[in-house]
């Protein structure tokens, strides 16, 4: 899942698989990418991004769960890093571990010390909050997948609608100071805050520096942010359902995985996944507003549409049964 922000050059990955379908300006304005778990189908594409990212973007921040750590220690050390450090631009990896016992610990690898790993900071963290930013922040919380697996919630704040009818009358451009501004906004900063503006057209550069007072009346509304839900690698167990009701409940958006046909939940069980018929339950259970089922099993190759509709069919059902 690839989250691009509006008016910003960046953007957030949840899970690392195969993204070779992600063109490099895309990879490049990552900031923060959430594994769910290091099952190859979902951290494959660490090296992918690296060799996009290596030499021109400066930070990229990592989470995954128990162990990763080491894991993304052990891609480095896979390589040989002799002319690294000669690199322009400093690459340095922070990789935050969650573990399952309450406490997080971070590390830094940078490609100026050939990705040595700093010094590890631990930490608690009371709460499911794994990473927190003005306008967003991002929930995870682990699931029985036969191993630990994080199940991912973002959360914008707040929505600030601005009337791009009246910025164009105004002969304003967008760019990142309609960022600022709704930062400002949402953040309830004073009238007298200034914003500087700046943004490119083809009549060229231009800046000016308004006032958040100044800039108000650009705001149409402000309404509660999106919450939308990642969730993959999974069982069908009463706890599962229990920790993602604790996570998602009302969510906005839900991909869900629907690996496999209900007629072939045996398997389903045996390799620890969801049916597209039990993701459907689980959709409908946290009273998921939109559904996205996503992680077909290989086997259903050109069946792809029976697993959707088992899965919506599941969730929409109930749904009109609950009014
Ligand atoms: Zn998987
Ligand atoms: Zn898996």
């Amino acid at each position: 899942m690839y989250i691009d922000f509006r008016d910003e050059r960046r953007a957030l990955l949840f899970d690392l698989g195969d993204i070779a379908s992600l063109p490099p300006r895309k990879l490049m304005r990552l900031s923060h990418v959430f594994v769910t778990h290091a099952h190859m189908d979902h951290f494959a594409g660490f090296d992918h991004l690296l060799r996009v990212v290596l030499g021109r973007k400066s930070e990229v921040v990592l989470f995954g769960g128990p162990e990763f750590i080491a894991q993304v220690e052990h891609k480095l050390r896979a390589y040989s890093w002799n002319v690294v450090q000669r690199y322009e631009v400093e690459l340095t990896l922070h990789v935050h571990e969650i573990g399952s016992d309450g406490r997080r610990r971070l590390t830094r690898f940078s490609s100026r010390t050939g990705f040595t790993r700093t010094a590890l900071e631990v930490f608690e963290f009371p709460d499911d909050v794994l990473h927190e930013e003005t306008i967003f922040r991002v929930r995870g919380r682990f699931v029985d997948h036969g191993i630990p697996c994080l199940a991912y919630l973002i959360e914008e704040k707040a929505r600030v609608k601005v009337d791009k009818d009246r910025l164009l009358a105004l002969g304003l451009g967008t760019g990142s100071w309609l960022r600022e501004l709704k930062q400002a906004i949402v953040t309830a900063a004073p009238d007298e805050t200034p914003i500087l503006m700046h943004w490119r057209d083809r009549q060229g550069e231009h800046a000016m520096t308004r006032t958040v007072g100044e800039l108000r009346h650009l705001v149409l509304d402000v309404v509660p942010g999106q919450r939308i839900g990642y969730v993959t690698d999974l069982r069908y167990t009463e706890s599962n359902v229990h920790t993602l009701a604790q996570l998602l409940t009302d969510v906005d958006l839900l991909f869900i995985e629907s690996v496999f046909l209900a007629e072939d939940a045996a398997q389903a069980a045996k390799k620890n996944h969801l049916t597209a018929q039990q993701a459907g339950q689980i959709a409908r259970g946290v009273r998921a507003k939109a559904l996205v089922p996503f992680h077909f099993s290989p086997r259903y190759e050109g069946r792809e549409t029976a697993l959707i509709a088992q899965a919506l069919t599941s969730w929409s059902g109930a749904a009109s049964s609950t009014g």
